[in-house]
């Protein structure tokens, strides 16, 4: 079955996917995404993912081209034409096609977005939790603002290409205080000896994760106790359990950060009971 995107206001097979060269998203990364989890052919967490949407399109002054009514509707079309049921829908907006000038382009002209939807293996995500995966740490060499969930994702790149050259899947920022910021493309979070669940605050320094509300949730169910803090890289290394969140990955147990092997170097009894506890806190519609 061949794949089919949303641009621009047409869906179209992926090898005719296109976008115009001077795509302030392509010349810039000038513009914005979102990656919601479908699960059972519906998406999860739509709400608070569209409320993101909304707080990045407004913190770069980018209009959504459509109501977001309408933009559940391409979503879910996106969705149905793949035939995801397991997988993830990516959305892009940006501040649309214009002649090359680093200003914003004349009042008028037309954001762009473009939508997609691919499969994903539920099967292989639970292969990879049960041995939980490798981390490094790298310097957070990102800009200031990271909250927004903009596409200039440079240093993620690098940062994700320097975790699988080195036999790891997700690389762990950390800033000039010695403090892991998040991962790549995931929050980082650690269980620390006296069995707290400890996360960095939401402030700009991280992207406020869609599925570390989820957990928050899931923390609180458990009857577990939650400390908002931010953690060293060391501290992390000592800690009895690591995991990281993102809506590509639910809940990933850490079992080893930059070689040394986390707790007895297994997955953790509370990431997995939050990997477990997952979507009887997330919305689906
Ligand atoms: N932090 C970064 C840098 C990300 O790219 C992502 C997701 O891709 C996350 C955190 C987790 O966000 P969410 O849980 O909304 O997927």
């Amino acid at each position: 079955m061949s794949r089919i995107a949303y641009v621009n206001g047409r869906y179209r097979p992926h090898r005719e996917a296109m976008i115009h060269v001077e795509d302030r998203g392509f010349q810039f990364a000038d513009g914005v995404y979102e990656v919601c989890e479908v699960r059972g052919g519906r998406l999860v967490d739509e709400r608070r993912h569209m409320a993101r949407l909304t707080r990045s399109l407004d913190a770069l002054r980018i209009d959504l081209p459509m109501s977001l009514a309408a933009l559940g509707i391409v979503l879910r079309e996106t969705v149905r034409r793949n035939r995801v049921r397991d997988g993830l829908v990516y959305l892009q907006v940006t501040r649309g096609s214009a002649r090359r000038d680093h200003g914003f382009p004349p009042a008028g002209t037309a954001p762009g977005m473009v939508v997609t939807a691919r499969s994903l293996d539920p099967a292989r995500g639970e292969r990879s939790a049960a041995d939980g995966i490798a981390v490094i740490t790298v310097p957070d060499n990102r800009w200031a603002r990271v909250d927004i969930k903009a596409t200039s994702l440079l240093p993620n790149v690098l940062a994700k290409q320097a975790a699988r050259e080195q036999g790891a899947r997700e690389a762990w920022f950390v800033d000039a205080s010695g403090l892991v910021t998040e991962g790549s493309s995931s929050n980082a979070w650690i269980v620390t000896a006296g069995d707290e669940v400890v996360t960095r605050p939401a402030d700009h320094s991280i992207l406020k994760g869609i599925s570390r509300a989820v957990v928050l949730d899931a923390v609180a169910a458990l009857g577990l106790t939650f400390v908002e803090r931010a953690f060293t890289a060391k501290e992390a290394q000592g800690a009895r359990e690591a995991f990281v969140t993102a809506a590509s990955q639910i809940v990933q147990p850490v079992v080893r950060i930059d070689g040394k092997p986390i707790g007895d170097g297994h997955p953790g009894p509370v990431a997995i009971a939050l990997r477990r506890e997952f979507h009887r806190h997330a919305e689906l519609s």
